[in-house]
């Protein structure tokens, strides 16, 4: 596998609610088209055609029948997501989460950025998705402060998994050792809070 894994916390034995919930969560660094997981999330565009950073990769990955069905869809609002075969990537399905451009924190992107890693475990709660790969959404091509952009990620999904416990695992793949090490300093922050 490429990257490095690291589970972190470790679910403490007998803890509360609140302490397994994060022991669901992991921070990966690596390449987020490897992940073993039933659904990869992809950070699409409203049009869902093929674009460049994690989606140029997934599409890449996938192969192009994957265009194919997403043209079917025809396109997804912001702050929301569509569901697709995986195609050649390893996931039983993709998850297309369109997340919002930066336009200077004014323009709901907190409540589209959270609508996003909302919807995605509702569909793969409905779908019976149980492991899911997220990469860090809209903080690429769309700008968003990334420091901003993985506490509501984090908020957004602990929130989540308390409402869909057929969700196993969460894995936030960091393509970089900058966002990665952001995700694991603010995991420590809340499990310290939580202890
Ligand atoms: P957006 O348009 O939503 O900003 P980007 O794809 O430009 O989406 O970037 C979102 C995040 O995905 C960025 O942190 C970027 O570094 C990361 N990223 C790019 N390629 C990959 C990949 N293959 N696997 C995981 N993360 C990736």
């Amino acid at each position: 596998m490429a990257g490095s894994d690291h589970t972190f916390p470790h679910p403490p034995a007998g803890g509360d609610a609140g302490r397994s919930l994060l022991g669901r969560l992991n921070v990966i660094q690596g390449d987020i088209t490897v992940q073993q997981v039933d659904a990869i999330v992809n950070a699409a565009n409203s049009a869902l055609k093929r674009g460049g950073g994690v989606d140029g990769a997934i599409h890449r990955a996938a192969g192009p029948d994957l265009q194919r069905e997403l043209d079917t869809v025809g396109g997804c609002p912001t702050g929301e997501c569509r569901i697709s075969n995986a195609y050649r990537l390893p996931s039983k399905r993709l998850i297309h989460c369109v997340g919002p451009v930066w336009r200077g924190g004014g323009a709901n992107e907190d409540k589209d950025l959270a609508g996003c890693y909302r919807s995605a475990l509702e569909l793969a709660s409905q779908h019976g998705l149980a492991t899911l790969a997220f990469p860090a959404i809209s903080t690429g091509i769309y700008g968003f402060p990334p420091d901003r952009a993985a506490r509501i990620a984090i908020d957004t999904v602990l929130a989540g998994l308390g409402d869909f416990p057929s969700i196993r695992e969460i894995r936030f793949i960091c393509f970089d050792t900058a966002t990665a090490d952001l995700y694991r300093d603010l995991l420590a922050e809340i499990s310290k809070r939580r202890a």
